[in-house]
């Protein structure tokens, strides 16, 4: 029997992955794991790691190859003692990012026995990717994200979740978003036609409103991993 079913979604930054990521998970059985978020966590700390996690991360730079994985593995290791056969698989938002990182993930996939049941893409043009980045709010405490013009707080500066203060994510500068967004192009927009290859994709327009993007996501994904031979589906 085939192990987990992992869900990719691939998309620029900005284009909603992770707000996507976040409401479908559940609602698929799928845990959400962002690689982005295991890293802000990661620099929560004060010690050499964080430092030189730190070092790419501020400037919209990707950490090394080697690290991202063995950080996300850590992550995968702990999903199976903690969820055991109540999950399906993850739900991937940032990484792979590159064809290096695509490869080591379907090494250590067929590994575990697992599968990529499909790879989500999110499709935005660039003009609105720089509108919302500009105006992204993120909880340091839960990682909710928000923006001031198009899903404002109810408080102004507080997350409506958990009560803690807003802010904006380090890298969410005009130089540092300038740059996330030439690397997805240079480096992770091919993977798209990496998996295409595999008949993995499924295109979805991401510039239509949230509720409408992340049903449109259910409805897809849903029929994908009925598909897939994954445990405890
Ligand atoms: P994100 O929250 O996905 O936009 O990621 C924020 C930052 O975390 C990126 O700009 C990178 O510095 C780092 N990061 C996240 N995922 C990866 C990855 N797969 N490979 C390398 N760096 C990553």
């Amino acid at each position: 029997m085939a192990g987990r079913c992992h869900v990719i979604v691939i998309g620029p930054q900005g284009s909603g992955k992770g707000t996507q990521a976040a409401r479908v998970a559940p609602l698929l059985r799928l845990v959400h794991v962002a690689t982005g978020d295991l890293f802000r966590q990661l620099m929560t700390r004060d010690d050499e790691l964080a430092r030189e996690v730190r070092s790419y991360y501020d400037r919209g730079a990707l950490v090394p190859d080697e690290l991202t994985l063995r950080v996300l593995l850590a992550r995968l290791d702990e999903l199976e003692r903690e969820q055991g056969d109540q999950y399906r698989g993850a739900l991937l938002d940032g990484y792979p990012r590159n064809l290096a990182q695509a490869e080591a993930l379907d090494r250590v996939l067929t590994e575990r026995g697992d599968v990529i049941a499909a790879v989500v893409h999110l499709v935005v043009p660039r003009e609105v990717l720089i509108e919302r980045l500009s105006g992204r709010l993120i909880c340091p405490t839960c990682g909710a994200t928000y923006h001031v013009r198009f899903s404002p707080p109810r408080v102004a500066g507080i997350c409506d979740h958990c009560g803690g203060a807003l802010m904006q994510r380090s890298d969410d500068t005009p130089e540092a978003i300038a740059r996330r967004l030439e690397t997805y192009e240079q480096q992770t927009a091919p993977l798209l036609d990496y998996y295409r290859a595999r008949d993995l994709v499924i295109d979805i327009d991401g510039n239509r409103p949230i509720d409408v993007v992340t049903r449109d996501l259910l409805v897809a994904l849903e029929s994908r991993l009925a598909h897939n031979p994954c445990r405890s589906s």
